[in-house]
């Protein structure tokens, strides 16, 4: 067995902030190795067509997935949905809603940035995004671009970020509105990147009570940024809720310093893997 899994199931294109097309991203995950992936951009399925035509071509098993933008006790929480019926109407439906509450709210974001002396930040994210779903990576991206902010981190501190210039929170679908939504699609909802939410133990315990207690079903449990502490923590929850566990790099583009799509470790072998969950109904 190799050193690094081959199953990815978080990624995205640039049908949300990701850089590839969903094409060239299945031609790079084959290229990595990977042999199943899920590609899951922000609030839309609209790269899974171009993106299964390739996966065939290059022996990939594609499950269909999206990154679901929630709200939970006020906090933005992002839910991913895997292996999901992509006619379903109301799937359909809530990503246009969803599209335009990003749109909405990019607006309010370059407002927001211009009352604090910083203009055309929402000109410069709509012609980056090409019609696309806009999420706070591209307005990241100028940032950084017109030197406001040396890197990713640096705008997550400075910027965009509650307190910070440039911060607008529309309100998200409420959790049990998006688990549901995934169900009816006949998809498996999975908890993203379940630490870097800035929670405390006992919040994000209470959220995978919730999250449980809804339907959902599975928790990211390897991700591209964790260390080796972070991962057995989030076993932990995993096995305390019952949780199947996923693993996903949530790969964007290759300057991301936590980048590791192709590079992921193993699930923990005492764990359930969330894709035995369509493996048993097939
Ligand atoms: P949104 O869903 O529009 O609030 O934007 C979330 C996106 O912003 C994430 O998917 C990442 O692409 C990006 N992002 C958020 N926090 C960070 C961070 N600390 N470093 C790098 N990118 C981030
Ligand atoms: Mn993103
Ligand atoms: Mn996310
Ligand atoms: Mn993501």
């Amino acid at each position: 067995m190799s050193e690094y899994s081959t199953i990815d199931l978080h990624t995205h294109s640039n049908k949300s902030d990701g850089q590839l097309t969903p094409k060239d991203l299945i031609n790079k995950a084959s290229n990595n190795g990977i042999k199943m992936m899920a590609l899951t951009d922000h609030d839309t399925i609209s790269g899974l067509e171009d993106a299964k035509k390739e996966a065939i071509k290059r022996h990939i098993k594609l499950i269909n997935g999206v990154e679901l933008s929630t709200q939970w006790q006020n906090r933005s929480i992002h839910i991913v949905g895997l292996n999901l019926n992509i006619n379903n109407l109301d799937l359909i439906n809530a990503c246009k809603k969803l599209s335009s509450l990003r749109q909405d709210r990019a607006k309010k974001i370059g407002q927001k940035l211009s009352k604090a002396g910083i203009e055309g930040a929402f000109e410069y994210v709509k012609k980056i995004s090409g019609g696309e779903n806009i999420t706070r990576h591209h307005f990241a991206k100028f940032l950084i671009e017109k030197k406001y902010a040396k890197n990713n981190s640096d705008v997550f501190k400075r910027f965009l970020v509650k307190n910070k210039p440039g911060y607008y929170s529309p309100k998200w679908p409420e959790l049990s509105e998006i688990i549901n939504l995934i169900k009816k699609a006949k998809g498996i909802a999975v908890i993203a990147h379940p630490l870097r939410y800035n929670m405390t133990a006992t919040k994000l315990e209470s959220l995978i009570e919730e999250f449980k207690s809804l339907g959902g079903a599975a928790i990211e449990v390897i991700t591209s940024h964790d260390q080796k502490s972070e991962i057995l923590l989030a076993s932990n929850i995993a096995k305390k809720y019952g949780l199947s566990a996923s693993i996903g790099s949530d790969f964007h583009n290759e300057n991301n310093t936590w980048n590791k799509f192709g590079k992921l470790p193993h699930l923990p072998s005492d764990l359930k893997p969330v894709w035995h969950l369509w493996e048993e109904n097939s």
